[in-house]
């Protein structure tokens, strides 16, 4: 066991300490001043930059909303915060926000995952039926949002289910990708939904820079193999990219192959089998080479990709992606993630959430910590890289996010860390709270929120 989660129960109680102490005036009034200075420096016990290893006493120095530099030495305003870690701000590759007002997953912990989807189905025909005439999904997604920001995450990968159009205004908080999920199995669906998917797209052309769109045909049980070949030809077109859950049951395979088992059951309960569209004998490997068309794809989930699924994911790393979500396959009982061959395979696995419909929260430092104590064969600076630098790649903002370094954007988050010196720094973020002390975006602090 990671010697750091043997004494998390001690830290626990000392970090609540170090996290309420951070609520304090005097603490509050320093970081206002950051608020109007143009250049500052922030001092840590340890800087993670992510592409190089943990600066010890590090000092990032931030001008006009990018990082300038990094290293030990402070150049502005100076900012001591103390026993803290800076990192930078996670990207949650994977989320639904619609259901972030949810007190606790779906369903039950180890349930067949058709009958989640029955759950699924339920609730959302009880959402609607209660909030008859008001969109439920806008506080759903703005609460999803503000958890997010609480919890240290700047980017998302996020599925929705309405066309974006223009001023609706549920994501104006959000950086990131909006993926317009697409749902129809039956072949006559075909044109309505690319039909949508140009209208979604449409809007990204003059939509904010913070945001930008993608397209996810939902999965294989969902939408025809025909529309996932029209998806991506679209998205190759528009460079745009396409998130698509993909072998992420046993039981979504054994439709593939047959046409039958309990999505088949599922289908023809719901009114919404559709015996031709499947072309039977299909693989995974089939709807990862139509994907590998796109200009980015992200796979979501992939927990039962084979050894040559996941060498093909492997080399198309450059524009494909592999979302692993922790806590949500756990959730499901699956067989033990393959993390370890993706990443011998060169998979560019990024971490997500998923929703709350399948995870109690949506914070990324206990997704972290939850890989982290189910793959300890995997180097702790891996895993991290996972929740940061991977996803910013999944989703094509690599540019700009994931790493601490000269020119990208000053989006950071600091966690408060425990007095002890373990050999490898990385160990301090497994025995955190999960509570963060601030998160920056562009620079300016935007939790806690200065009034
Ligand atoms: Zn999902």
């Amino acid at each position: 066991m990671r010697t750091a989660i043997a004494v998390k129960t001690y830290l626990t109680a000392r970090l609540k300490q170090v996290f309420e102490q951070s609520r304090s005036d005097a603490f509050h009034g320093i970081f206002s001043l950051m608020r109007t200075a143009t250049t500052y420096s922030l001092n840590a016990r340890f800087v993670f930059p992510i592409d190089r290893p943990p600066i010890r006493d590090g000092w990032i120095t931030v001008s006009d909303g990018r990082i300038d530099t990094i290293g030990n030495r402070p150049v502005g305003e100076r900012h001591e915060l103390g026993n803290v870690a800076i990192l930078p701000a996670f990207v949650n590759a994977h989320t639904h926000l619609e259901f972030s007002n949810l007190d606790q997953p779906l369903g039950r912990s180890g349930m067949r995952f058709t009958d989640w989807i029955r759950e699924v189905v339920r609730w959302r025909r009880e959402a609607s039926d209660r909030n008859s005439g008001i969109d439920w999904r806008y506080d759903a997604i703005r609460c999803g949002i503000a958890e997010s920001l609480r919890c240290g995450t700047a980017m998302f990968g996020e599925i929705a289910t309405l066309p974006r159009s223009e001023g609706d205004g549920r994501y104006d908080a959000m950086q990131g990708v909006c993926f317009l999920e697409l749902l129809g199995l039956a072949d006559e669906r075909h044109d309505e939904l690319l039909a949508a998917a140009k209208t979604h797209l449409a809007t990204s052309r003059s939509g904010g820079a913070a945001l930008s769109l993608g397209l996810s045909p939902h999965a294989p049980y969902t939408v025809s193999q025909r529309l996932v070949e029209s998806v991506a030809s679209l998205a190759a077109r528009d460079r745009v990219p396409v998130a698509m859950h993909l072998a992420e049951t046993q039981e979504e395979l054994e439709l593939l192959r047959s046409g039958s088992g309990p999505f088949q059951e599922l289908l023809a309960e719901l009114g919404a089998w559709h015996a031709n569209v499947i072309p039977q004998g299909s693989t995974p490997l089939d709807y990862l080479k139509i994907l590998a068309k796109a200009h980015r794809s992200l796979i979501v989930h992939g927990n039962y990709l084979t050894r040559e699924e996941i060498e093909f994911a492997g080399q198309q790393r450059d524009r494909m992606s592999v979302i692993y979500c922790p806590r949500t396959h756990a959730y499901f009982d699956h067989e033990r993630y393959p993390l370890h061959q993706m990443i011998r395979c060169g998979v560019n696995v990024a971490l997500g959430t998923d929703s709350r419909a399948s995870n109690p929260d949506l914070n990324m430092l206990n997704e972290f910590r939850f890989a982290a104590q189910q793959h300890e064969d995997i180097p702790l600076a891996t895993i991290l890289r996972l929740a940061t630098i991977n996803g910013a790649l999944a989703l094509g903002v690599e540019r700009s996010h994931g790493t601490l370094a000269p020119e990208k954007r000053a989006d950071l988050v600091v966690i408060p860390v425990a007095e002890d010196d373990p050999n490898d720094p990385h160990e301090l973020l497994l025995a955190t709270t999960g509570h963060i002390r601030m998160l920056f975006r562009n620079g300016q602090q935007v939790f806690p929120e200065i009034n």
